[in-house]
Protein backbone atom coordinates (compact mmCIF):
# COMPACT_ATOMS: atom_id res chain seq x y z
CA UNK A 1 0.00 0.00 0.00
CA UNK A 2 2.90 2.30 0.79
CA UNK A 3 4.37 1.10 -2.68
CA UNK A 4 0.99 2.76 -4.30
CA UNK A 5 0.76 5.57 -2.03
CA UNK A 6 4.43 6.37 -3.34
CA UNK A 7 3.88 5.63 -7.04
CA UNK A 8 0.25 7.88 -6.80
CA UNK A 9 2.38 11.08 -5.26
CA UNK A 10 4.79 10.32 -8.51
CA UNK A 11 1.94 10.55 -10.85
CA UNK A 12 1.41 13.79 -9.61
CA UNK A 13 4.35 15.24 -9.83
CA UNK A 14 4.11 14.58 -13.34
CA UNK A 15 6.69 11.10 -13.53
CA UNK A 16 5.60 9.04 -16.42
CA UNK A 17 4.43 5.47 -14.32
CA UNK A 18 5.89 2.11 -15.76
CA UNK A 19 4.01 -0.81 -16.89
CA UNK A 20 5.07 -2.90 -13.92
CA UNK A 21 3.97 0.16 -11.94
CA UNK A 22 0.66 -0.14 -14.04
CA UNK A 23 0.38 -3.19 -13.26
CA UNK A 24 0.57 -2.80 -9.41
CA UNK A 25 -1.74 -0.20 -9.88
CA UNK A 26 -4.31 -2.39 -11.28
CA UNK A 27 -3.87 -4.66 -7.87
CA UNK A 28 -5.03 -2.07 -5.48
CA UNK A 29 -8.37 -2.74 -3.98
CA UNK A 30 -8.92 1.05 -2.47
CA UNK A 31 -9.79 3.12 -5.33
CA UNK A 32 -9.89 6.28 -3.22
CA UNK A 33 -6.45 7.57 -3.70
CA UNK A 34 -6.57 6.34 -7.35
CA UNK A 35 -9.59 8.44 -8.04
CA UNK A 36 -7.55 11.38 -6.78
CA UNK A 37 -4.39 10.57 -8.53
CA UNK A 38 -6.58 9.99 -12.47
CA UNK A 39 -8.86 13.01 -11.16
CA UNK A 40 -5.35 15.11 -11.23
CA UNK A 41 -3.72 14.03 -14.36
CA UNK A 42 -7.38 14.79 -15.70
CA UNK A 43 -7.11 18.90 -14.52
CA UNK A 44 -3.29 18.20 -16.06
CA UNK A 45 -4.80 17.89 -19.46
CA UNK A 46 -8.02 19.82 -19.31
CA UNK A 47 -7.68 22.24 -15.88
CA UNK A 48 -11.87 23.81 -15.84
CA UNK A 49 -14.77 22.58 -14.62
CA UNK A 50 -15.95 21.75 -18.30
CA UNK A 51 -17.70 18.12 -19.54
CA UNK A 52 -17.70 17.89 -23.44
CA UNK A 53 -19.81 15.80 -25.62
CA UNK A 54 -20.58 15.62 -29.35
CA UNK A 55 -24.16 15.23 -30.82
CA UNK A 56 -24.02 13.09 -33.26
CA UNK A 57 -25.63 9.98 -34.45
CA UNK A 58 -24.32 5.83 -34.81
CA UNK A 59 -25.01 4.15 -37.52
CA UNK A 60 -24.24 1.05 -38.30
CA UNK A 61 -24.67 0.61 -42.26
CA UNK A 62 -24.61 -3.15 -42.38
CA UNK A 63 -24.91 -6.00 -40.42
CA UNK A 64 -22.86 -8.08 -42.82
CA UNK A 65 -19.96 -9.44 -41.82
CA UNK A 66 -17.47 -13.21 -42.31
CA UNK A 67 -15.13 -12.15 -39.16
CA UNK A 68 -17.17 -14.11 -36.98
CA UNK A 69 -16.00 -12.59 -33.36
CA UNK A 70 -16.48 -14.55 -30.58
CA UNK A 71 -17.43 -11.80 -28.59
CA UNK A 72 -20.24 -9.85 -31.09
CA UNK A 73 -23.80 -10.41 -31.46
CA UNK A 74 -24.29 -8.08 -33.91
CA UNK A 75 -23.13 -9.58 -37.14
CA UNK A 76 -24.82 -12.04 -39.74
CA UNK A 77 -22.38 -13.62 -42.06
CA UNK A 78 -23.29 -12.97 -45.31
CA UNK A 79 -26.03 -14.72 -47.33
CA UNK A 80 -28.18 -14.38 -43.76
CA UNK A 81 -31.96 -14.19 -44.08
CA UNK A 82 -31.69 -10.90 -41.44
CA UNK A 83 -28.41 -9.40 -43.09
CA UNK A 84 -28.63 -5.77 -43.99
CA UNK A 85 -26.85 -2.87 -45.86
CA UNK A 86 -28.82 0.43 -45.25
CA UNK A 87 -29.74 2.12 -48.97
CA UNK A 88 -28.67 5.48 -49.89
CA UNK A 89 -31.98 6.97 -49.04
CA UNK A 90 -32.17 5.68 -45.85
CA UNK A 91 -28.39 6.52 -44.85
CA UNK A 92 -29.34 10.24 -46.33
CA UNK A 93 -32.30 10.09 -44.17
CA UNK A 94 -30.74 9.00 -41.33
CA UNK A 95 -27.96 11.93 -41.32
CA UNK A 96 -30.58 14.31 -41.92
CA UNK A 97 -32.59 13.32 -38.95
CA UNK A 98 -29.24 14.26 -36.84
CA UNK A 99 -28.46 17.32 -38.65
CA UNK A 100 -31.88 18.47 -38.16
CA UNK A 101 -32.12 17.66 -34.48
CA UNK A 102 -28.44 20.17 -34.08
CA UNK A 103 -25.89 17.12 -34.32
CA UNK A 104 -22.60 17.12 -36.58
CA UNK A 105 -21.20 13.80 -36.01
CA UNK A 106 -22.24 10.79 -37.86
CA UNK A 107 -20.04 7.66 -36.59
CA UNK A 108 -20.53 5.20 -39.31
CA UNK A 109 -19.24 1.93 -38.83
CA UNK A 110 -20.32 -1.68 -40.14
CA UNK A 111 -19.08 -5.36 -40.50
CA UNK A 112 -16.47 -6.34 -43.19
CA UNK A 113 -18.98 -7.02 -46.35
CA UNK A 114 -18.02 -8.78 -49.19
CA UNK A 115 -20.44 -7.09 -51.22
CA UNK A 116 -19.01 -3.16 -50.64
CA UNK A 117 -16.15 -1.87 -52.66
CA UNK A 118 -14.37 0.99 -51.88
CA UNK A 119 -16.64 2.95 -54.06
CA UNK A 120 -19.28 2.34 -52.39
CA UNK A 121 -17.59 4.26 -49.46
CA UNK A 122 -16.28 6.77 -51.99
CA UNK A 123 -19.75 7.84 -53.74
CA UNK A 124 -21.49 7.59 -50.41
CA UNK A 125 -18.83 9.97 -48.31
CA UNK A 126 -19.05 12.32 -51.18
CA UNK A 127 -23.19 12.20 -51.43
CA UNK A 128 -22.92 13.29 -47.63
CA UNK A 129 -20.81 15.90 -47.75
CA UNK A 130 -21.97 17.48 -50.72
CA UNK A 131 -25.79 17.81 -48.80
CA UNK A 132 -24.71 18.37 -45.32
CA UNK A 133 -21.06 19.60 -45.27
CA UNK A 134 -22.20 22.80 -45.38
CA UNK A 135 -24.32 22.33 -42.29
CA UNK A 136 -20.89 21.52 -40.47
CA UNK A 137 -21.12 17.29 -40.64
CA UNK A 138 -18.29 15.37 -39.64
CA UNK A 139 -17.73 11.98 -41.03
CA UNK A 140 -15.91 10.03 -38.12
CA UNK A 141 -16.40 6.69 -39.89
CA UNK A 142 -14.28 2.96 -40.27
CA UNK A 143 -12.78 1.55 -37.90
CA UNK A 144 -9.01 0.02 -39.06
CA UNK A 145 -10.47 -3.80 -39.16
CA UNK A 146 -13.20 -2.04 -41.93
CA UNK A 147 -10.22 -0.01 -43.34
CA UNK A 148 -8.14 -2.43 -44.04
CA UNK A 149 -10.60 -5.00 -45.81
CA UNK A 150 -11.98 -2.22 -48.27
CA UNK A 151 -8.08 -1.82 -49.05
CA UNK A 152 -7.57 -5.44 -49.40
CA UNK A 153 -10.44 -6.10 -51.37
CA UNK A 154 -9.37 -2.75 -53.82
CA UNK A 155 -5.45 -4.33 -53.82
CA UNK A 156 -4.76 -1.07 -52.58
CA UNK A 157 -1.88 0.01 -49.61
CA UNK A 158 -3.34 0.47 -46.70
CA UNK A 159 -1.81 4.43 -47.01
CA UNK A 160 -3.97 4.77 -50.24
CA UNK A 161 -6.94 3.66 -49.62
CA UNK A 162 -6.91 6.13 -46.71
CA UNK A 163 -6.12 8.83 -48.85
CA UNK A 164 -9.18 8.02 -51.08
CA UNK A 165 -11.22 7.91 -48.14
CA UNK A 166 -10.52 11.56 -46.71
CA UNK A 167 -10.50 12.70 -50.34
CA UNK A 168 -13.98 11.57 -50.20
CA UNK A 169 -15.04 12.96 -47.26
CA UNK A 170 -13.57 10.82 -44.24
CA UNK A 171 -12.60 13.23 -41.10
CA UNK A 172 -11.76 10.88 -38.14
CA UNK A 173 -11.48 7.36 -37.42
CA UNK A 174 -13.24 5.84 -34.61
CA UNK A 175 -10.77 3.39 -32.61
CA UNK A 176 -12.92 0.54 -32.39
CA UNK A 177 -12.00 -2.78 -33.38
CA UNK A 178 -9.06 -2.83 -30.51
CA UNK A 179 -10.36 -4.97 -28.37
CA UNK A 180 -7.33 -5.65 -26.27
CA UNK A 181 -4.31 -5.50 -28.32
CA UNK A 182 -2.49 -8.62 -27.50
CA UNK A 183 -2.48 -11.76 -30.00
CA UNK A 184 -3.04 -14.20 -27.11
CA UNK A 185 -6.67 -12.26 -26.17
CA UNK A 186 -7.26 -11.63 -29.81
CA UNK A 187 -6.77 -15.59 -30.64
CA UNK A 188 -9.45 -16.05 -27.70
CA UNK A 189 -12.27 -13.83 -28.85
CA UNK A 190 -11.43 -12.85 -32.33
CA UNK A 191 -8.96 -15.15 -34.19
CA UNK A 192 -10.17 -13.64 -37.81
CA UNK A 193 -9.55 -10.18 -36.88
CA UNK A 194 -6.60 -8.25 -37.57
CA UNK A 195 -3.86 -8.38 -35.46
CA UNK A 196 -2.70 -6.07 -32.70
CA UNK A 197 0.12 -4.69 -35.29
CA UNK A 198 -1.98 -4.35 -38.35
CA UNK A 199 -4.56 -1.88 -35.93
CA UNK A 200 -1.78 -0.22 -34.86
CA UNK A 201 -0.10 -0.06 -38.39
CA UNK A 202 -3.54 1.57 -39.65
CA UNK A 203 -3.65 4.21 -36.73
CA UNK A 204 -0.56 4.79 -37.60
CA UNK A 205 -0.89 5.63 -41.44
CA UNK A 206 -3.99 7.88 -40.24
CA UNK A 207 -2.04 10.13 -38.08
CA UNK A 208 0.83 10.48 -40.95
CA UNK A 209 -1.67 11.81 -43.35
CA UNK A 210 -3.03 14.18 -40.72
CA UNK A 211 -6.27 11.77 -39.90
CA UNK A 212 -7.04 12.03 -36.22
CA UNK A 213 -8.24 8.88 -34.39
CA UNK A 214 -9.58 7.88 -31.11
CA UNK A 215 -8.20 4.49 -29.29
CA UNK A 216 -10.39 2.24 -27.21
CA UNK A 217 -9.93 -1.24 -25.19
CA UNK A 218 -12.70 -3.80 -24.79
CA UNK A 219 -11.79 -5.86 -21.64
CA UNK A 220 -13.21 -8.09 -19.47
CA UNK A 221 -13.77 -10.97 -21.39
CA UNK A 222 -10.50 -13.61 -21.46
CA UNK A 223 -7.93 -11.01 -20.39
CA UNK A 224 -6.10 -10.36 -17.56
CA UNK A 225 -4.49 -7.22 -16.03
CA UNK A 226 -1.13 -8.32 -18.03
CA UNK A 227 -3.24 -8.02 -21.41
CA UNK A 228 -5.01 -4.49 -20.37
CA UNK A 229 -1.23 -3.02 -19.17
CA UNK A 230 0.03 -4.26 -22.75
CA UNK A 231 -2.56 -2.40 -24.43
CA UNK A 232 -2.20 0.56 -22.74
CA UNK A 233 1.61 0.12 -23.38
CA UNK A 234 1.42 0.13 -27.44
CA UNK A 235 -1.70 3.06 -27.57
CA UNK A 236 0.89 5.12 -25.16
CA UNK A 237 3.77 4.61 -27.61
CA UNK A 238 2.22 5.20 -30.99
CA UNK A 239 0.86 8.02 -29.20
CA UNK A 240 4.36 9.31 -28.42
CA UNK A 241 5.55 8.58 -32.18
CA UNK A 242 2.32 10.42 -33.71
CA UNK A 243 0.23 12.14 -31.36
CA UNK A 244 -2.87 11.35 -33.46
CA UNK A 245 -4.95 9.86 -30.73
CA UNK A 246 -7.33 12.86 -29.71
CA UNK A 247 -9.31 10.44 -26.80
CA UNK A 248 -9.70 7.21 -24.69
CA UNK A 249 -12.55 4.92 -24.79
CA UNK A 250 -13.20 1.92 -22.66
CA UNK A 251 -15.82 -0.45 -22.53
CA UNK A 252 -16.82 -3.85 -20.86
CA UNK A 253 -17.19 -7.00 -22.91
CA UNK A 254 -20.72 -7.09 -23.17
CA UNK A 255 -21.73 -10.98 -23.35
CA UNK A 256 -25.72 -11.33 -23.99
CA UNK A 257 -26.03 -13.52 -27.12
CA UNK A 258 -22.64 -13.98 -28.04
CA UNK A 259 -20.69 -17.02 -29.03
CA UNK A 260 -18.12 -15.78 -26.10
CA UNK A 261 -20.79 -15.67 -23.13
CA UNK A 262 -19.44 -15.44 -19.90
CA UNK A 263 -20.48 -12.43 -17.15
CA UNK A 264 -20.64 -9.09 -17.20
CA UNK A 265 -18.04 -6.87 -14.92
CA UNK A 266 -18.98 -4.56 -12.77
CA UNK A 267 -18.71 -1.12 -11.84
CA UNK A 268 -15.88 -1.32 -9.72
CA UNK A 269 -13.56 -2.96 -12.30
CA UNK A 270 -15.09 -0.53 -15.16
CA UNK A 271 -13.83 2.67 -12.54
CA UNK A 272 -10.60 1.22 -11.29
CA UNK A 273 -9.81 0.05 -15.58
CA UNK A 274 -10.93 4.07 -16.03
CA UNK A 275 -8.54 5.22 -13.31
CA UNK A 276 -5.54 3.14 -13.94
CA UNK A 277 -5.90 3.96 -17.86
CA UNK A 278 -6.15 7.69 -17.35
CA UNK A 279 -2.99 7.55 -15.48
CA UNK A 280 -0.85 5.36 -17.62
CA UNK A 281 -2.17 7.59 -21.08
CA UNK A 282 -0.40 10.94 -19.47
CA UNK A 283 -0.24 11.57 -23.70
CA UNK A 284 -3.86 11.04 -24.29
CA UNK A 285 -5.70 14.31 -23.89
CA UNK A 286 -9.40 12.95 -23.27
CA UNK A 287 -10.92 10.36 -21.61
CA UNK A 288 -14.85 9.50 -22.61
CA UNK A 289 -17.29 8.31 -20.16
CA UNK A 290 -18.98 4.94 -21.43
CA UNK A 291 -22.74 5.97 -20.04
CA UNK A 292 -23.75 3.53 -23.36
CA UNK A 293 -22.56 0.64 -21.40
CA UNK A 294 -22.49 1.24 -18.03
CA UNK A 295 -25.56 3.59 -17.52
CA UNK A 296 -25.71 7.51 -16.53
CA UNK A 297 -24.98 6.98 -12.87
CA UNK A 298 -21.72 5.32 -13.39
CA UNK A 299 -20.82 7.68 -16.14
CA UNK A 300 -20.86 10.48 -13.72
CA UNK A 301 -19.12 8.74 -11.22
CA UNK A 302 -16.64 8.05 -14.13
CA UNK A 303 -15.91 12.53 -13.73
CA UNK A 304 -13.99 11.63 -10.56
CA UNK A 305 -11.92 8.81 -12.10
CA UNK A 306 -10.37 10.65 -14.38
CA UNK A 307 -13.25 11.16 -17.69
CA UNK A 308 -13.73 14.54 -18.67
CA UNK A 309 -16.14 13.62 -21.95
CA UNK A 310 -19.22 12.31 -21.89
CA UNK A 311 -19.19 11.02 -25.50
CA UNK A 312 -21.66 11.19 -28.29
CA UNK A 313 -25.83 11.16 -27.97
CA UNK A 314 -25.40 8.41 -30.44
CA UNK A 315 -29.07 8.83 -31.23
CA UNK A 316 -29.01 4.92 -32.32
CA UNK A 317 -26.58 2.27 -31.22
CA UNK A 318 -26.71 -1.40 -32.09
CA UNK A 319 -23.67 -3.19 -31.70
CA UNK A 320 -24.14 -3.06 -27.85
CA UNK A 321 -27.57 -2.97 -27.55
CA UNK A 322 -27.78 -6.24 -29.78
CA UNK A 323 -25.47 -7.10 -26.47
CA UNK A 324 -28.32 -6.52 -24.32
CA UNK A 325 -27.35 -2.86 -23.64
CA UNK A 326 -29.83 -0.37 -24.14
CA UNK A 327 -29.29 3.25 -22.50
CA UNK A 328 -30.14 6.09 -24.37
CA UNK A 329 -29.66 9.46 -23.03
CA UNK A 330 -30.42 12.59 -25.50
CA UNK A 331 -28.76 16.29 -25.21
CA UNK A 332 -30.48 18.07 -22.48
CA UNK A 333 -30.46 14.84 -20.40
CA UNK A 334 -26.61 14.59 -20.87
CA UNK A 335 -26.58 18.02 -20.05
CA UNK A 336 -28.35 17.58 -16.74
CA UNK A 337 -26.02 14.62 -15.74
CA UNK A 338 -23.11 16.52 -16.56
CA UNK A 339 -24.42 19.72 -14.12
CA UNK A 340 -25.74 17.23 -11.44
CA UNK A 341 -22.42 15.83 -10.67
CA UNK A 342 -20.94 19.11 -10.97
CA UNK A 343 -19.58 20.08 -14.15
CA UNK A 344 -20.02 22.30 -16.88
CA UNK A 345 -21.39 20.87 -20.00
CA UNK A 346 -20.03 21.87 -23.47
CA UNK A 347 -20.66 20.22 -26.87
CA UNK A 348 -17.82 19.43 -28.97
CA UNK A 349 -16.55 18.98 -32.36
CA UNK A 350 -15.21 15.31 -33.27
CA UNK A 351 -11.47 17.24 -32.63
CA UNK A 352 -13.03 18.39 -29.39
CA UNK A 353 -13.03 22.00 -29.71
CA UNK A 354 -15.63 23.06 -27.76
CA UNK A 355 -18.98 24.56 -28.99
CA UNK A 356 -20.68 25.88 -25.74
CA UNK A 357 -23.84 24.10 -23.91
CA UNK A 358 -26.59 23.07 -25.54
CA UNK A 359 -28.76 26.47 -26.87
CA UNK A 360 -31.84 25.04 -25.24
CA UNK A 361 -29.48 24.87 -22.05
CA UNK A 362 -28.31 28.33 -22.17
S1 LIG B 1 -17.02 -7.12 -34.05
FE1 LIG B 1 -17.07 -6.17 -36.09
S2 LIG B 1 -15.62 -7.39 -37.29
FE2 LIG B 1 -16.18 -8.65 -35.49
S3 LIG B 1 -17.94 -9.90 -36.17
FE3 LIG B 1 -18.77 -8.04 -35.18
S4 LIG B 1 -19.14 -6.67 -36.91
FE4 LIG B 1 -17.70 -8.24 -37.63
Amino acid sequence: MNAARDLLADVRSHRRITPAEAMALGQVSDLTRLASAAHAMRLRHNPDRVVTYVIGRNINYTNVCWMRCRFCAFYRVPGSADGYVLSREELVGKVREMIEAGGIEVLLQGGLNPALGIEWYEDLFRALKAEFGPQGLILHALSPAEIIYIARRARLTVAECLSRLREAGLDSIPGGGAEILTENVRLAIAPLKTTADEWIGCMREAHRLGIPSTATMMYGSVDTWGDRVEHLARIRDLQDETGGFTAFILWPFQPDGTELGGRRTGAFDYLHTLAVSRIFLDNIPHIQASWVTMGPRVAQISLSYGADDFGSTMMEENVVSAAGCTFRVGPDEIERLIRAAGYEPSRRTTRYERLGPAPSQV
